[in-house]
């Protein structure tokens, strides 16, 4: 809808800003989320809020960039602040919270006051520059609270509708139980006229939550919720692959080229393919295992298999992720200190980040893909390795405690936390017959053709758009 006034807000958008002896500089940031939005500003003039990435000084004010249609707004976090909001509470509550890790949430009050600080911070900033916003959309973990501190301020215009995308899992009470804040996590999302997830689980346990912690009314049939005299509606709409940029990537001639050469390079007859940043929620350490563990039972396949695995850094402050880390790497050296020949060596570990062309080279060259979390939110690397393949063979290994896995049923899926099911999804997968590994990732493909990064940016503005706040019982 070209007429809308749209305010994206999310903790990281798409400027970077690094301080030079010279001044401020911006660079483009790379994400999912930017790659998804920025569409929709070639046409449609619209404002992003997020922070960027550095920190200010107190009292310092944001910097402000307009780029084309596009107005960018920062938010500028000292230090501190980010310590708290940031690598405290989303990342070392809300982030392992969320993803089932009860052991690796830290319950610091500062951290929570901290976070309704920087919340309150981002809602200002966002109702001074959006006064005129027909519609606000705010994103993730990092920001629960901004929909009620943003319903809170008084908008120049007219309410501006408010829409929420939740990008990682959402767990039930019983899980959040477990932080002394939750109700006010959910008052602040409720503050949306929309909230939307990836997949109906994360639905129903967030319904769940607002029954447990709420007074509110949940109506028959699920989707909406009587909460203070408003509507709210709870949507799953799942995040889609980039499907022209991956299916031209996979039928690039330079890039299949590229990826034969890796095969040779890598030598054996079979890859298996691991692509995650090295956050504990991903499984590497559960992965490496496993293989190792295929390797014990079935010797024959000693110099035929190789495992490359692309773990990507991320959240280094973080002690969990530091640890992570050096375990990872253990491993692997332990894994190619017991089993490597002169001709052979069984794990190829890369600790950096590839960009997407040299990304679809490894999902070209790859028999099968291991993508194997212990939870993750919906799992894009899962599709972009489908979508890649185009009519080549491959086997797609995926976790049942992936989002995307309750779509995915055609791959072979495992519980990351069995590790005979993994060594036995590993075997298969190595001997699925060419025509059967075809027919499973043409059915894979077709349900993904219909789902992409553009179609989830249409249905939440649509659905947003057209919220109405006035249901009556009776619809
Ligand atoms: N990715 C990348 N370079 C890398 C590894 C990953 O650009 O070296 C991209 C990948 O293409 C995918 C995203 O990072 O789009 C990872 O998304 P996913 O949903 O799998 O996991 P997340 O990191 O968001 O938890």
């Amino acid at each position: 809808p070209s007429k809308v006034r749209l305010v994206v807000v999310s903790n990281r958008g798409p400027f970077v800003l690094k301080e030079t002896a010279t001044g401020v500089e911006k660079q483009w940031a790379v994400s999912g989320l930017v790659s998804a939005i920025m569409p929709l500003f070639r046409t449609t003039p619209g404002t992003w809020v997020a922070w960027g990435g550095r920190f200010a000084s107190e009292k310092e004010a944001g910097t402000t960039y307009q780029e084309g249609n596009l107005k960018w707004v920062e938010v500028p976090l000292t230090r501190r602040e980010v310590e708290l909001y940031y690598d405290g509470f989303a990342n070392q509550v809300m982030w392992p919270l969320c993803h089932h890790f009860l052991e690796k949430c830290v319950i610091d009050p500062d951290w929570w006051t901290g976070y309704r600080e920087v919340n309150q911070k981002f809602a200002s900033l966002t109702g001074k520059v959006g006064h005129d916003a027909d519609l606000i959309w705010v994103h993730d973990y990092h920001l629960a609270l901004v929909p009620s501190f943003l319903r809170q301020q008084a908008f120049a215009k007219k309410s501006p509708k408010i829409g929420l995308f939740w990008h990682i899992p959402f767990p039930g009470p019983d899980t959040w139980e477990v932080v002394p804040w939750s109700r006010e996590i959910i008052e602040g999302l409720l503050g949306a006229d929309v909230i939307a997830f990836h997949v109906p689980k994360y639905v129903e346990n967030f319904l769940q939550c607002v029954r447990a912690f709420i007074d509110a009314t949940v109506l028959p049939g699920g989707k909406l919720i009587f909460y203070q005299g408003r509507v709210v509606e709870v949507q799953a709409i799942p995040v889609g692959v980039n499907q022209e940029l991956f299916s031209s990537l996979g039928k690039n001639p330079e890039i299949r080229e590229k990826a034969e050469l890796i095969r040779q390079q890598i030598g054996g007859e079979k890859l298996l393919l691991g692509v995650e940043r090295l956050d504990y929620s991903k499984g590497v350490l559960d992965k490496l295992s496993a293989f190792e563990r295929f390797l014990e039972k079935y010797p024959e396949y000693h110099g035929r298999v190789t495992l490359l695995q692309i773990a990507v850094p991320t959240r280094n402050g973080i002690g969990a992720y530091t640890e992570l880390r050096r375990r990872v790497e253990a491993l692997v050296g332990r894994i190619n200190g017991r089993f490597s020949t002169p001709a052979w060596t069984p794990v190829r570990y890369f600790y950096r980040s590839f960009d997407q062309k040299e990304l679809a080279a490894f999902y070209l060259a790859a028999d099968v893909a291991l993508v194997t979390p212990l939870r993750d939110g919906l799992n894009l690397v899962a599709a972009e390795y489908v979508v890649t393949k185009g009519e080549k063979p491959g086997v797609l290994v995926l976790s049942r405690l992936a989002g995307i896995a309750c779509h995915l049923r055609e791959a072979l899926l495992v519980n990351p936390y069995n590790p005979e099911d993994m060594v036995e999804a590993i075997r298969q997968a190595l001997e699925m017959p060419v025509e059967e590994q075809r027919k499973r990732l043409q059915a894979l493909q077709q349900k993904l053709a219909r789902w992409t990064a553009a179609t989830w940016v249409r249905s939440f503005l649509k659905t947003t758009l057209e919220h109405r706040a006035e249901y009556s019982v009776a619809t």
